[in-house]
């Protein structure tokens, strides 16, 4: 569902100062104003304050302006295969039918269908994203539209090809690895070299399944038998008694600009490991729910020090790309979430995970003028947060 709201986008190109007033300013989840207006100059905010300005000023309304949100994780190029997957049958079955059915669709409807969710997250406000593409047919779709972040191209297997990546202030490309148990560890320590010493951000799964855990740790079971199925030789990989997150710290994987997406099945010595390291984690709850039938632990993530994003996966796992949805989902499933720490996830510590926090994430001086007003009424800062996150 879109909420009714709208988009506001100050243009870099246009000098003298512009004043935006709104009932409400949500500067940083834990800095609300209230009856405030925003300073912008040349597309860049100058100052948040409370009151009115004295010049004449753009008034949105008693309702609350935000942040623009930030969508840390999906996969645009599975968007046409929305509702064509079974979530009860095991994820294995869920892989297996997935890439059948993306064989059998073909790039033109693959396109198309990804073009109509770039549209409909630039009109919901997820203005920033993080997207996996393995199949390399998405960058030019990201580059033609309203939207900012990183486009992430995915590897698996263990060919290493040679890699692009390129460090921007509008859409910078990265690369990632699919997951330990689909890659190699010489493609993914390559794909973490390259990234990193572009400055850059590595995004990888990791911990979301059973069989990706029994696999790393017991060296059996379905996912073996998958992935000696379709040729992958992991006869010298260094698994066996070991977690999935403890294999790829091992391999060097995890550091500050790496992105550790699901962390489902976590223990706490795999929280502690990430929270040393300093990486990055995104949780998917929708996907997780539908594919998995759980959800990742945020209160113990919180409890360690990590900040979590927040992701929705692809079409093929969840209803939509829309954080929103995804916030209204945690607010529901993690009643004991303060919900400015569910905002933070949609929107400053995506652009954390991302490197792109300098521009986005809040609404504090220096960042980008783009934000969302929502019409919502609210009488104080917890009213505010429920109708925010609730999506009406
Ligand atoms: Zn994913």
């Amino acid at each position: 569902m879109i909420p009714n709201f709208k988009t506001i986008v100050c243009s870099e190109s246009r000098s003298g100062r512009e004043f935006h007033r709104a009932g409400w300013i949500i500067v940083e989840p834990f800095t609300i104003i209230e009856n405030g207006y925003i300073e912008v100059d040349k597309g860049f905010i100058t100052g948040v304050h409370k009151g009115r300005p004295e010049e004449k000023c753009i008034d949105h309304g008693p309702g609350v302006l935000m942040p623009p949100l930030v969508n840390t994780h999906l996969h645009l190029e599975l968007s046409a295969l929305k509702g064509c997957l079974p979530f009860d049958k095991g994820f294995k079955i869920w892989v297996k039918t997935l890439l059948e059915k993306r064989e059998t669709l073909g790039q033109e409807k693959l396109i198309k269908a990804a073009q109509n969710s770039v549209q409909d997250l630039v009109k919901s406000g997820n203005l920033y994203i993080g997207d996996i593409s393995t199949l390399g047919i998405i960058k030019s779709i990201i580059e033609d539209s309203a939207l900012n972040g990183v486009c992430f191209h995915e590897f698996l297997g263990s060919d290493i090809p040679p890699f692009f990546v390129q460090k921007n202030d509008s859409v910078s490309f990265s690369v990632s690895g699919h997951a330990p148990h689909t890659s190699s560890p010489q493609l993914l320590k390559a794909l973490k070299q390259c990234s990193k010493s572009n400055g850059l951000p590595f995004s990888i799964h990791v911990a979301e399944s059973d069989d990706e855990s029994e696999f790393i740790h017991d060296k059996k079971g379905p996912w073996a038998d998958f992935l000696t199925l379709r040729g992958i030789d992991w006869s010298s990989w260094e698994i066996g008694s070991k977690s999935p997150i403890a294999y790829i710290n091992d391999m060097g994987l995890l550091d500050p600009l790496t992105i550790a997406v699901h962390v489902l099945n976590a223990s706490d010595r795999d929280l502690e490991i990430l929270s040393q390291s300093k990486a990055k984690v995104c949780v998917c709850p929708r996907s997780n729910q539908n594919l998995h039938g759980k959800l990742s632990d945020i209160e113990k993530i919180l409890k360690v020090g990590i900040e979590p994003a927040l992701g929705t996966d692809s079409l093929a796992s969840c209803d939509s790309l829309n954080i929103f949805d995804e916030m209204a989902f945690v607010q529901t499933h993690y009643p004991m979430l303060d919900p400015a720490i569910i905002f933070s996830m949609g929107t400053i510590n995506g652009a954390r995970a991302l490197g792109i926090d300098h521009l986005t994430g809040t609404l504090a001086k220096g960042k980008r003028a783009q934000f969302l007003y929502r019409p919502l009424k609210a009488k104080n800062k917890k009213e505010l947060f429920q109708r925010t996150l609730s999506n009406e």
